[in-house]
């Protein structure tokens, strides 16, 4: 990239768009898992602490901070269930990376779309490592912005070919059906969750309704399926039924957030869980049987944030998908910032 010290290189949402199709929305969402991977491998280096987040009573505005020592990584996003009725969307982000040596920023992105992506990178991790074997059917709850990214990476990541789709709002499920018409996998639109389920091995709940919602009640979840359960990310605002949560294992990201804002926020806070790099490292079991329900109970965490921008960095290296931003003030002088101002004028 051929950044000065004073300019940084931004990723618009038209860049980044433009950089998914070349790309591919598959391969960049597998791109973006490999690098989730092996950050996952190396956990234990990153600084890490549950998202800083400032709630209301529409929803939640959240800074997302980590390093891994090299590079410095923080996501601002925010998530608010009512914006679609507004014409708005529920969850928008950027972020940024920087130098750990310098402090200086290296990158500047929207994060609205590379969120949907390391989402679904995320999902297509976690169900890779615990998914029951030969997993072909996705139940997919929630057919809003996120869902269309969750079942191609799913697709690319696991081998899925069958998705089935269901949305309280009719509309949804069929916007994410057509967006999926091409796609290659088989599509089947539903009238209720249960009907969704219907041979599933794998469920992904992503749905927004900021309160404790019962998306999937018990006597839905079959022996043996695999459960991502992603719209619930905030306290007070959960997806599954606690009786689920007591029959399955539970996977998460970083536990310090996940007990406060993942489904796990309704049981006691040492009910046992596992942390997922330590499945991607080898050091627990993931799957153990086949009836067993596993769940990843995803809330998001800065190290998949890091990771995308990461991933980002690279692909726009030696492309044309950013511009510079004059952001940095840096004088000739280093000290000089007063007259760095003053000598403006004669620009001006
Ligand atoms: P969205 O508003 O675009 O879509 C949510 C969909 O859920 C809507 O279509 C809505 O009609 C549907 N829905 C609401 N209640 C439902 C119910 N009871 N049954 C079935 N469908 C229902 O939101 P989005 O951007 O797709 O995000 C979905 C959720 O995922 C949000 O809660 C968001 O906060 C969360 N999210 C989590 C992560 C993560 O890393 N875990 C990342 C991004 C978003």
């Amino acid at each position: 990239m051929a950044a000065n010290t004073n300019t940084v290189p931004f990723v618009s949402v038209e860049n980044m768009m433009r950089l998914a199709l070349e790309i591919g929305v598959e391969e960049a969402i597998a791109g973006i898992a490999d690098c989730i991977e092996e950050d996952f491998r190396r956990w234990p280096l990153f600084d890490k602490t549950p998202r800083v987040a400032s709630h209301s009573a529409e929803g939640v505005i959240e800074l997302m901070p980590t390093s891994d020592g090299i590079d410095y990584g923080f996501k601002y996003v925010n998530g608010h269930p009512q914006n679609t009725k507004e014409g708005l969307q529920t969850v928008v982000a950027f972020g940024l990376l920087s130098s750990v040596e310098t402090g200086y920023p290296v990158l500047l992105t929207e994060m609205t779309i590379l969120t949907a992506l390391r989402t679904a990178a995320m999902s297509g991790v976690a169900t890779k490592y615990l998914a029951p074997k030969n997993a072909k059917c996705l139940a997919m709850i929630g057919n809003g912005a996120q869902s269309e990214f969750q079942a191609l990476g799913l697709k690319r990541i696991c081998g899925i070919d069958t998705v089935r789709l269901y949305d309280t709002d009719k509309e949804a499920t069929a916007k994410c059906a057509r967006n999926l018409v091409n796609s290659g996998l088989k599509v089947v639109s539903c009238q209720s969750a249960e009907e969704a389920m219907t041979g599933a091995d794998i469920i992904t709940t992503c749905t927004a309704d900021k309160k404790n919602a019962t998306i999937l009640t018990d006597n839905m979840i079959g022996p043996g399926v695999h459960i991502n359960g992603i719209g619930g990310d905030c306290p007070g605002k959960t997806e599954l039924h606690r009786d689920i949560l007591l029959r399955s294992d539970v996977f998460v990201e970083y536990p310090p957030q996940t007990r406060v804002e993942g489904e796990i926020q309704q049981l006691p806070a040492d009910h046992p869980v596992t942390e997922l790099w330590e499945v991607i490292t080898g050091a627990k079991s993931g799957r153990t049987r086949d009836e067993q329900i596993t769940l990843f109970d995803g809330v998001g965490f800065a190290i998949e944030d890091f990771s995308a921008l990461r991933w980002l960095r690279d692909q726009i290296a030696g492309s044309k998908r950013y511009v510079l931003l004059d952001v940095i003030a840096d004088p000739d002088d280093p000290r000089d910032l007063f007259g760095m101002v003053q000598r403006e004028k004669d620009r001006m």
